[in-house]
């Protein structure tokens, strides 16, 4: 489950995809992927794979975590918005590396076991909240970074409203289903520079009511 081979098996294939940077290469050690997969694939945890989770949806590749940590750039005294918690990987390698995370959801399943795994694993600097990323988190803005995990057909407006100034974005931009494009977004005034970085496959931003509002 969490033999240290199999950890370093995945540390491997980390600096393999060209990420050599110290302290995101602490965060992979110190995060356990096992506490993040459903208990029965726990065997795969440290497999180079996206795998599923509750409510129909994915934990990222974890090479591909690390390429979006790598190209966020988080510094530690930052705040940094992150939306689809989904398991809570991402948010968990985040932590390790800046001042605070806040992560917003819309499936509140999901949003409550990935805030129980912080607690276990005492991570102090995570503020979970389940809603529509659409809408980021104003009370909290501006951010230093932020970080999407699903695609959108473009950045949400709000999003990039959130954004300090001199702040980053990575997010996903595509159609469901389809190639989309993983796109850095740099703040400059009013401006946003665009890089497009590289192709990528995640499940779709939901826009509208959440879990909370669901009739079930
Ligand atoms: N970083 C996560 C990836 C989860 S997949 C991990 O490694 O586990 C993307 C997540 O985005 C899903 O959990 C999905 O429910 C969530 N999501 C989709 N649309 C959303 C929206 N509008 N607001 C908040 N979360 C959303």
């Amino acid at each position: 489950m969490n033999r240290p081979t199999d950890k370093a098996r995945l540390l491997l294939q980390i600096r393999q995809e060209g990420i050599t940077n110290p302290r995101i290469l602490a965060a992979f050690e110190a995060v356990p992927r096992y506490l993040f997969v459903p208990e029965i694939l726990a065997g795969h945890a440290y497999d180079d794979t996206s795998l599923p989770i509750s409510c129909g949806q994915t934990i990222s590749q974890p090479s591909l975590v690390a390429v979006m940590t790598n190209v966020l750039d988080v510094g530690d005294r930052m705040k940094v918005l992150e939306i689809g918690t989904g398991s809570g990987y991402q948010t968990a390698i985040l932590a390790q590396l800046c001042r605070r995370v806040y992560t917003v959801e819309r499936h509140r399943i999901l949003s409550i076991e990935a805030a129980q795994r912080f607690q276990n694993l005492g991570i102090p600097n995570i503020s979970t909240r389940i809603g529509d990323g659409y809408c980021g988190w104003p009370a909290q803005a501006p951010f230093q970074r932020i970080l999407v995990t699903a695609a959108a057909p473009e950045p949400p407006l709000t999003l990039l409203e959130h954004l300090a100034e001199d702040g980053v974005m990575v997010i996903p931009i595509g159609p469901t289903d389809a190639k989309q494009t993983l796109y850095r977004l740099h703040r400059q005034g009013k401006k946003y520079k665009e890089e497009r970085l590289i192709d990528v496959r995640f499940v779709p931003l939901v826009e509208g009511k959440t879990d909370e509002t669901d009739a079930d």
